[in-house]
């Protein structure tokens, strides 16, 4: 008998299970700098303010690099060089022209894409299975997609002609760095537009290796504009003198930029929060189901806008669910976002675990039955175990407000009808699931719910092709397909 038979003999004499070794991504394909410039005019340039924060990776708490806070007055620069290319460069050129550069933007994405995975995860928290096979392949193929309308806007939108609208300022969150780039940049690089994008202060780092690339892209300078800084810079980029602003990010935000922006003139689409309900039907192939919640909530630590963060269950098959869903949550894997058998990251930042720790707080004080399954959290970092609430009702603030973090508030319905009031009643309005056999009954409540984007036995797919975005207090305006185009475009007969 072999060593590692006998090995294996013991273990299970012991009946203790096998452990996952730990498979961490080599991190040396990075060529980090020490400290980080504004990306204006083409160029990494110091920031006029003279101040620099330091970036840190959440998993460990330890300083990645330095980088600069743009003032308004960095901010008006990286306006003006926007203008200046739009005005005498982009706009001017031929759509098969502009989208030679967006196709190149797309194929150095996927040639570096292992590069920028890395550093999403290093940055940002998220389990590198994530960034390598969802935010960068998705970040190319957004590039990819509108690279393709660039020469064809007229076949977009016939008998209409679409002029760009000019400079956009494009604000985006610390979820999906990378991704959420691909989606403010993308659309209106193709439509002819010029751009300044402002990243979450603390995610910056992939925004600016994509400053890097689009520098070896040869784009022309000024067209793509990107300055870091917190809060404040991206408040000062709205006042700025930019024709769109174009922000994703938290619902009260939103609101202040709605508010800065009406009368301005200022085109403006906001992608907000959202209270997901994922409807679990007692007809739905339950396995199928508990991987579809699961993948609902704890993806990307629940920092999701359209997380599915309310189970709507059908009472029939409550118990069931609920004991497959906690047997699942023993096997989830929490720890090292760079290890490649994580399945749950770290959390963002301390700021954020903070308001995660709060609101289960306030859960567990309105009454709610909390679970979470054991596991050994790393001592550095910010982390917080996969969470389930169920003895939830619908006046529970952990049933109303945004979490944004590994936390499933689980409540019951008896009826079609009452599922739909149920996952109707939230101030949002950005996605929903449906989980059954029943092709009618998934259009009975698509046609019902007040959601953006409703999957049917499915979780969390994107598309490039496919439009997103919310109704109520989740935004207006679309992102992805053809409908992303327009919010970037002046269409006159
Ligand atoms: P914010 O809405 O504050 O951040 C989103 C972006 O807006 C960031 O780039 C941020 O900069 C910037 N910003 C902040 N204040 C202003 C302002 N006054 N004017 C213009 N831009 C501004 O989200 P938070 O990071 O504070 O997260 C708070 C909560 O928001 C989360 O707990 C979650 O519930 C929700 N959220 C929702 C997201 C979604 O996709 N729907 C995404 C992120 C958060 P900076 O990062 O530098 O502060």
């Amino acid at each position: 008998m072999s060593e590692i038979e006998r090995a294996g003999d013991d273990t299970l004499a012991a009946g203790s299970v096998w452990e996952y070794a730990p498979a961490p991504e080599a991190t040396d394909i990075l060529r980090l700098q020490d400290s980080y410039g504004l990306f204006v005019g083409g160029e990494f340039v110091e920031p006029k303010s003279g101040k620099r924060f330091t970036t840190i990776n959440p998993a460990t708490e330890e300083p990645l690099a330095e980088i600069a806070e743009a003032g308004p007055e960095d901010v008006a620069l990286a306006v003006e060089a926007a203008r200046s290319a739009h005005d005498h460069v982009w706009r001017d050129l031929s759509g098969a022209e502009r989208a030679k550069y967006v196709y190149r933007i797309a194929r150095q994405l996927q040639e570096r894409a292992r590069e920028f995975a890395v550093l999403e995860s290093m940055n940002g928290g998220k389990p590198i299975k994530e960034s390598r096979d969802v935010d960068l392949p998705l970040a190319a193929a957004h590039f990819f997609y509108y690279a393709g309308w660039a020469d064809k806007l007229e076949y977009a939108f016939p008998n209409w002609t679409a002029r760009p609208i000019g400079v956009a300022g494009q604000i985006i969150p610390w979820n999906f760095p990378m991704l959420m780039a691909a989606w403010k940049l993308a659309p209106a690089l193709a439509a002819g537009n010029t751009c300044v994008l402002k990243p979450a202060e603390t995610t910056p780092l992939t925004a600016l290796l994509l400053a890097e690339l689009i520098q070896e892209a040869d784009l022309p300078p000024g067209v793509v504009n990107i300055i870091t800084g917190a809060g404040e810079t991206g408040a000062a980029l709205v006042e700025a003198a930019v024709d769109k602003v174009a922000f994703t990010g938290s619902t009260d935000v939103g609101k202040r930029i709605r508010r800065a922006t009406a009368g301005t003139g200022k085109r403006l689409t906001l992608e907000l929060g959202g209270k997901a309900a994922n409807i679990v039907f007692e007809d739905a192939p339950l396995d199928q189901a508990v991987e579809g919640v699961v993948n609902g909530i704890f993806f990307n630590q629940g920092h999701v806008c359209c997380a599915g963060s309310r189970l709507l269950v059908q009472e029939p098959v409550f118990e069931e669910l609920i004991d497959k869903l906690k047997g699942r949550l023993q096997t989830l894997r929490v720890g090292d976002p760079l290890d490649k058998n994580t399945d749950i990251g770290a959390i963002n930042s301390r700021q954020q675990l903070t308001k995660i720790e709060e609101l289960v707080a306030v859960g567990v004080e309105e009454g709610a039955e909390i679970y979470q399954p054991e596991c050994v959290l790393p001592e550095r970092g910010f982390w917080f175990r996969p969470t389930l609430f169920t003895g939830v009702s619908q006046s529970h603030r952990i049933a109303r407000e945004e979490i944004f973090g590994p936390v499933l508030s689980i409540l019951t319905f008896r009826t079609p009808e009452e599922a739909v009031e149920k996952a109707n009643n939230t101030p949002y309005g950005l996605s929903a699931g449906v989980w059954t056999e029943k092709g009618s009954r998934i259009l009975w409540m698509a046609e019902r719910m007040r959601a953006g984007v409703v999957w049917a036995n499915t979780f969390n797919r994107f598309d490039p092709s496919s439009p997103f975005g919310g109704y109520k207090e989740s935004g207006f305006g679309r992102e992805g397909g053809l409908h992303g185009l327009e919010p970037y475009l002046e269409l006159a007969r």
